[in-house]
């Protein structure tokens, strides 16, 4: 067929399940090619994560060559379970050639139309790298330059960029997360037009923007997909929160603006490898600063930014159509950002309020938001041992207390089965049950502690006095000694 361009290389394969469909569907007597990201994933040598096939044949077709396949939809695509092993490879779509037309909602395509040849398949595709085809003998069919795009690192606008990109504008999004996903740079005539283009993307839903956003946020190098999208005018359309701090000054305290402290704070969070939580609350924790900020120069103040900005987080998060956890997490982490942790002046009390606020479950992410922030201050160190400090009296507010209170039995247990009446005698009894759960925590439970109360019957009570005495002052040395041990695994002491 005169559209193959080459052979694979030697040293580049797919899976043999894989191999095994396109040559059936060959078998056939139809056409059957790899598409999409596994042919881009193949020629760069990194395993791709599925595997997309294109056909000339319709879904009944290959209904009856695959019995083990379902059509779950009505573009077309027929699933064939392949009975593989390997995550990637259990299922494999296939899709009968087509194009699209007449994109008059800049959103779908008005129609589906089946097409017989590969070429109509190939040209509707975004970029030139995701535009190739393999083919059952390893022919690879790349009418665009896909291989020269993909060796040269580029982003390229299959076709005209300006056309493709008021086609269908999520191509926007995706182009900036193509080019952070893989580290290509986009192609000067694909960046003019994206930029020329890029109000067309309030055609496109929030989901499927915030889709690409959260793609974008996870690579690794993901500050350079944030600034894209600032530089290319695509932030101002779905985050123009995010901008309001560009070139917006801070005071004495502060070398960056206030957007670049976000970024720089998002670096680090990136940096770090935090999760998607961290990472989108380090780049919105000072977003209400410009509009907190009173007076100008070093004396500028922003009281109240957080709270402001974490009003405004939720709406961003709301708007985007994040999951509920997903918002209110991140609005607690840019709440409580500022949280106080000076060594000898935070109370444990302090700290206890803290943890009801943020949620025992948050407060790890909200550390790693403050050493952002830190860090992205330009400050150059974390603080290492004020935040030992802080994550040493977490622990210790979080320690569930040693106290009778946490025994399977109580004082009116007590009284009825020892028959005594109310007063301190209760108390010394629960504090010696309290030593000896302390010392085997099995025996809180409260059949063993009934068997152990007959044997503190037989005691005389004088004898029990002396006993509690005794034991009390042993729970509070193991009270200390835990103290010890907490302040230890924190390096604190
Ligand atoms: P990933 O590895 O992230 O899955 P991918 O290239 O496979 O990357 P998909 O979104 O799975 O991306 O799409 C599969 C293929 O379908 C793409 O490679 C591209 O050829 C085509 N495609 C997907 N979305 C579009 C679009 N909006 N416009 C044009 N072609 C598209
Ligand atoms: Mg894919």
């Amino acid at each position: 067929m005169s559209i193959v361009t080459c052979q694979l290389s030697k040293h580049m394969s797919f899976p043999e399940p894989v191999k095994k469909i396109l040559e059936k569907i060959k078998a056939h007597g139809f056409q059957g090619y790899l598409v999409g990201g596994c042919v881009r994933d193949i020629l760069r040598g990194v395993e791709p994560s599925d595997f997309d096939i294109a056909t000339n044949a319709f879904p009944e077709d290959l209904q009856k060559i695959f019995p083990k396949s379902f059509s779950n939809n009505n573009f077309g695509t027929v699933t064939v379970l392949t009975g593989a092993e390997e995550e990637n490879l259990k299922e494999v779509e296939i899709t009968t050639y087509r194009t699209e037309s007449g994109y008059n909602d800049k959103r779908h395509p008005d129609s589906v139309d089946f097409v017989d040849n590969l070429e109509e398949d190939l040209k509707r595709r975004d970029f030139t790298i995701n535009a190739m085809a393999i083919g059952a003998d390893s022919e690879v069919v790349d009418l665009f330059n896909g291989k020269e795009d993909l060796k040269n690192k580029i982003i390229r606008a299959v076709g005209d960029p300006e056309e493709r990109f008021s086609e269908d504008a999520l191509r926007l999004m995706r182009a900036v997360r193509f080019s952070s996903s893989l580290g290509f740079s986009i192609e000067e005539e694909t960046k003019k037009a994206l930029k020329k283009n890029a109000s067309l993307l309030k055609n496109i839903s929030n989901e499927r923007i915030r889709d690409e956003f959260v793609k974008i946020i996870m690579t690794p190098r993901a500050v350079d997909g944030v600034e894209n999208l600032r530089k290319l005018g695509l932030m101002k359309q779905f985050l123009p929160e995010v901008l309001e701090g560009y070139k917006v000054p801070q005071n004495k305290h502060h070398i960056y603006d206030c957007y670049t402290h976000c970024l720089y704070s998002f670096k680090y969070a990136v940096k770090k490898n935090f999760g998607f939580h961290v990472r989108l609350a380090s780049l919105f924790h000072d977003i209400g600063k410009p509009r907190t900020k009173d007076g100008e120069g070093e004396q500028a103040t922003f009281y109240n930014h957080e709270v402001v900005g974490a009003r405004m987080t939720k709406n961003i998060l709301k708007r985007l159509r994040f999951k509920k956890e997903d918002v209110e997490k991140i609005y607690l982490l840019v709440r409580y950002h500022l949280f106080y942790y000076n060594v000898g002046e935070v109370s444990e009390s302090s700290v206890r309020r803290l943890l009801k606020k943020v949620g025992k479950e948050n407060i790890e992410e909200l550390l790693q938001v403050r050493m952002a922030d830190r860090i992205g201050s330009g400050v150059p160190k974390a603080e290492p041992y004020r935040l030992r400090h802080m994550r040493y009296l977490i622990e210790k507010v979080s320690l569930d207390p040693i106290n009778t209170g946490m025994l399977e039995i109580d004082g009116k247990e007590v009284m009825e089965k020892m028959d005594l009446p109310p007063g301190p005698l209760i108390g010394d009894v629960l504090n010696i049950i309290l030593l000896e759960v302390i010392n085997d925590p099995q025996k809180n439970k409260k059949s063993t502690l009934e068997e152990y109360i007959e044997d503190l019957k037989k005691i005389k009570k004088e004898d029990l006095r002396e006993k509690a005495e005794r034991a009390r002052k042993e729970i509070e040395k193991i009270e200390i000694k835990r103290d010890e041990m907490t302040k230890k695994k924190y390096w604190v002491s």
